[in-house]
Formats: structure tokens, C-alpha cells, sequence
């Protein structure tokens, strides 16, 4: 059992930058948006310092880290132009994830908006294929989602409606976010196992790539989608966390978990407080 924790970082400047500050929560992977995560201006990739940044990562035992894809990428989008953007922004962005040594990037399905849920799941599945080729190197790793809106990917079925609809299945993975599983409504409060287990037979556990751990400020079934701090209590004013300590604990301990990167996207507060690295440090400890 070997724990790959951290957050998402900042990559303003540089991967040698986001390394750096994940070194300075005691991670030992990170996340990192190539650009701002609403939008697509992205540095020319020989901006991005990465030789320097694997040579720092390597010395200081970071590895298998995450790319996410930015929230503009709609592919479920019924408009042509907005669809033509998500498949070539897409495109782009996992040549960078590439060129950064990711092995996997993050993207959420999509949301059907006007249309259905049956349309935003073959839209999705016709764009993916698009922009898969047999030469593409990173996961492409459909995020578990909480079910806001109109989003796809709200249950396990839904994800693999898209996933059999793709011709270059391999090239899939699954990211398992905390708060989004329980918004949606399964219960990894109390049966984390069985969670998976359903996992496991509608879409196969060794689609599981990359987790988030995250809080919920919500019940479980809200689809509201709003991360909580771990464990956060009403005492510190970071707002409830539905999920609770234990069972985030309990998750990141499973052995489902192990040697896959889990990465925190907590709110942040203030620097001084460096909840990251406290985070990180109490949901490594072996015992609660
Ligand atoms: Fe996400
Ligand atoms: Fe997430
Ligand atoms: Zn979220």
C-alpha cells in the first residue's frame, strides 16, 4: 500500500513551480490546470520549465502526476462551434499534458444543456473519438460528476454508456471524485466497498485511474457540487463536511487507492494556514 497524495497547484510558473509548491505541502504528486481553468490562453509549452521540473520532481520523490482539462470543454454542447472547440482545445491540451509527462488528464463529460441526457452521451462519445488516436499517450479520464445542471457522467451507467460507444477503449480511464460520487447520491460514507464493487461491475475497476478527495458542504444526493475542507466541522468555519474524516480517511487508506494519485481540490483559505499540507498530513496517517 503505498499513499500518492496532493494538491492541485498552480503552474503560473512553470511545472518546476507547481512541483515547488507541492513540495511545500509534503505531496508527492499534484494536479495542475495547463492555464486558467475557465478559459483557453494557454504559455507556448517551452514556457512551461519542465526539464527543470522533472529533475526537481525526481530528487524530491513526486511522480504520476495529473493534468485537468479546463471547464469550457463542453462536449455534450448541441452547438457546432462550442462542440469544435471542446474536440480541438481537447486535442491541444493533451499534447501538452504529454509534453508535461502526465499520464493522465482530467476532463468532465460534458453538459447536455437544451438537449437530453442520451444526446450529450453520443455527442460526447462522437467527440472523444474524434480526438483519440492510436498514438495518444495519456488517460483521457472521464471524471465521476455530482449531477449539476445538466451534467453527464452523474451515475456509473451513464459514464459507461459513453465509454462502449468509444472505439479506442484503452485510452480511457475514470477519475473518482469524493464529492461528486456522494452529491450524486452513492453512499461512501457508510460503504465505500460496495460503491466500488458497483463500480467494478458496470464499468470495471481497472478503469480507476486517478481519485479527488474532496469534502461535501451538501447532503448526500444534493447534486450542488461545493467542496468542503476534509473533515471540515462547524468549529472552524470552512463550512460542515457531509462526508466526514473517517470515511475520506477510510477511502485514501483502501486498497483500491494505492499507488494512484489522489488529489485534493479543497478550498483554499489563506496562505498562512496551509490547509494543504495539513490535509495531506492527517489523512496520511495510518491511524485517525
Ligand atoms: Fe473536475
Ligand atoms: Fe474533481
Ligand atoms: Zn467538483
Amino acid at each position: 500500500m503505498s499513499i500518492l497524495i496532493g494538491p492541485h497547484v498552480s503552474i503560473s510558473k512553470g511545472l518546476i513551480g507547481a512541483a515547488k509548491e507541492a513540495v511545500s505541502y509534503d505531496a508527492n504528486t499534484f494536479m495542475i490546470y495547463t492555464g486558467a481553468p475557465q478559459n483557453t490562453r494557454r504559455k507556448p509549452i517551452e514556457k512551461l520549465i519542465i526539464d527543470e521540473g522533472h529533475i526537481f520532481m525526481k530528487e524530491n520523490n513526486i511522480g504520476d502526476i495529473v493534468v485537468h482539462a479546463p471547464y469550457i470543454i463542453n462536449l455534450a454542447s448541441c452547438k457546432d462551434d462550442l462542440f469544435d472547440l471542446a474536440k480541438s482545445f481537447l486535442a491541444e491540451e493533451i499534447r501538452r499534458t504529454e509534453a508535461i509527462g502526465a499520464n493522465y488528464i482530467v476532463v468532465h463529460p460534458g453538459s447536455f444543456t437544451v438537449k437530453d441526457v442520451d444526446y450529450g452521451i453520443n455527442r460526447i462519445a462522437e467527440g472523444l473519438n474524434e480526438v483519440l488516436t492510436d498514438k495518444t499517450k495519456p488517460f483521457v479520464c472521464l471524471e465521476t460528476m455530482a449531477g449539476k445542471g445538466s451534467e453527464v457522467g452523474r451515475t456509473f451507467e451513464e459514464l459507461q454508456r459513453i465509454i462502449e460507444k468509444i472505439e479506442l477503449k484503452d485510452k480511457i480511464g475514470i477519475c473518482f471524485d469524493t464529492c461528486h460520487t456522494h452529491d450524486s447520491g452513492y453512499n461512501i460514507i457508510e460503504n465505500f466497498d460496495n460503491v466500488i464493487a458497483e463500480f467494478d461491475s458496470i464499468i470495471g475497476k481497472d478503469k480507476l485511474k486517478v481519485f479527488h478527495i474532496n469534502g461535501s458542504i451538501n447532503k448526500r444526493g444534493a447534486r450542488k457540487d461545493r467542496h468542503a475542507n476534509i473533515g471540515a466541522d462547524h468549529t472552524n468555519n470552512r463550512g460542515l463536511d457531509e462526508i466526514g474524516f473517517e470515511a475520506l480517511h477510510y477511502i485514501v487508506h483502501h486498497d483500491i487507492c494505492s499507488n494512484k494519485p489522489l488529489i485534493l481540490e479543497t478550498p483554499w483559505i489563506d496562505k498562512s494556514t496551509n490547509l494543504y499540507k495539513e490535509e495531506i498530513a492527517m489523512l496520511r496517517k495510518p491511524t485517525y
